[in-house]
């Protein structure tokens, strides 16, 4: 009997390459009837890139991505408060990339069809719940079809329809009062080059980097920008869907005045096309995440507040450590409850550092601190301080540099 996976977004798709590597058979059902490429920029941290090349991706990753040289914290007037290198310039062995999450899910899933044939994944399909014993399981679909499998695996995202039956007095996502409005616009590197930045404080927030190279004829590279304010978190807002359109005049004048000289954070948000809108919402944490021979992965198990960069790296993440669960206990609940006595713990304290203390939380000691103007960084947070927090992340997340170079490969090379 085959693996059924809920969901083709990039934890189902990696989960689905990855028991084609382990020679498992395995279907995926999604709720659309045509994958598109949707979402903008996303960052894969050199953990999931390690995985991703082990799966025989890395040249594909280069024809999407930019190789991410420098990940910095400013305030909210443009003064350096941290700059870390990333990826191969930190000493990882692997890059990070900062990359289109549509072309990524497009890559993956033409990977995945050329390598697996294209009736493993079925579209239009929307499932609506499970059945399952400790030794089968069953999605149920919303148009009264039933497909039985030997384990179910949950991939279908924040709204997931499982994790519903699961905990069904859940409700919906936990708004924490933020609003992300996120879009790409044309224009040159900033800081060097394949740079990331994020300037402000919990309150009003620009996060920005290049998606692309720059253009040799026009110069210009595609940048992604997330311009992120709080507002009154008793407004009702939308459930949390990621294409909503918005209007630039809901955000663009609070950020007029945020020209740092070496960005013009306005001028992006201007020559920018669509722009989306999207809460900042997460969930509680479940007590579990297996029932009988069903389990949950990527957002559907942990959804997150998109801070630390890690989202789609935990999704790929789950998927490989799944896929060395299953070949080590078969396709069973074995190896559903050795996969997420693993990772569930992990993923619970990646969303409390989310919460409160994620990497980024040196902007608001700023801002606290000194109103985010300054002529010295030691005399705001001595170096020491803000090298020990930024540590402290990784180490949480599994992308610590001498940790993850030195670990074996979850699975290893295809
Ligand atoms: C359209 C879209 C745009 C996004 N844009 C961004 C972005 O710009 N920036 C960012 O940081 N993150 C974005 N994300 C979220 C990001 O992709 C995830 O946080 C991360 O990659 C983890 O992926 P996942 O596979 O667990 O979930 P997702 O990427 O959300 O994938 C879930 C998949 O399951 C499918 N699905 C949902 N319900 C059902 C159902 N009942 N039955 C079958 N299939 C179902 C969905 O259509 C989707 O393909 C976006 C997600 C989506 C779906």
């Amino acid at each position: 009997m085959s693996v059924l996976i809920a969901g083709a977004g990039i934890a189902g798709l990696v989960m689905g390459l990855t028991l084609h590597q382990l020679k498992v058979p395995f279907r995926i059902f999604e709720r659309v009837s045509e994958l598109k490429p949707l979402g903008v920029g996303i960052n894969l941290q050199p953990n999931a890139v390690r995985e991703l090349m082990d799966l025989g991706l890395g040249p594909e990753l280069d024809r999407i991505g930019v190789r991410t040289r420098q990940y910095g914290f400013y305030s909210k007037s443009g003064r350096e408060i941290w700059v870390e290198p990333r990826g191969l310039a930190a000493g990882y062995r692997w890059p990070q990339y900062s990359l289109h999450r549509g072309k990524l899910q497009m890559m993956l899933l033409e990977q995945l069809k050329r390598r697996a044939g294209a009736d493993v994944i079925i579209t239009g399909a929307a499932v609506s719940g499970f059945e399952t014993s400790d030794d089968g399981a069953a999605l149920l679909f919303r148009d009264g079809r039933r497909e039985e499998g030997s384990i179910a695996i949950a991939a279908d995202g924040i709204h997931s329809a499982i994790r519903r039956q699961m905990a069904p007095d859940e409700g919906e996502p936990i708004w924490n009062g933020a609003v992300m409005w996120r879009g790409t616009s044309p224009a040159r590197h900033f800081l060097g080059g394949n740079a990331m930045f994020l300037a402000g404080h919990d309150h009003q927030r620009f996060v920005a980097y290049p998606l692309s190279p720059e253009d040799p004829d026009t110069g210009h590279a595609e940048i992604n920008w997330i311009a992120e304010l709080r507002t009154d978190p008793s407004k009702a807002l939308s459930r949390g869907d990621w294409n909503k359109p918005a209007e630039k005049d809901a955000f663009l004048p609070a950020f007029e005045s945020w020209t740092f000289g070496w960005v013009d954070c306005p001028g992006l948000i201007r020559s920018s096309g669509l722009v989306y809108e999207y809460p900042m919402v997460d969930r509680e944490p479940l007590p579990g995440w297996t029932v009988g021979a069903v389990t949950l992965m990527g957002d559907a198990a942990h959804p997150t507040y998109p801070v630390g960069s890690n989202g789609a790296s935990q999704a790929i993440i789950d998927a490989r450590k799944l896929g060395a669960a299953i070949r080590a206990h078969g396709a069973s609940r074995a190896a559903l409850l050795a996969y997420e006595a693993e990772m569930r713990p992990r993923a619970e304290a990646i969303l409390r550092a989310n919460r409160g203390k994620g990497p980024d939380a040196v902007m608001q000691m700023v801002e606290d601190r000194c109103g985010g103007v300054f002529d010295d960084i030691e005399k705001v947070i001595p170096r020491a301080e803000l090298a020990a927090h930024a540590e402290h992340y990784k180490r949480l997340s599994g992308f610590s540099i001498d940790t993850l170079n030195a670990q074996p490969p979850i699975l290893g090379p295809l």
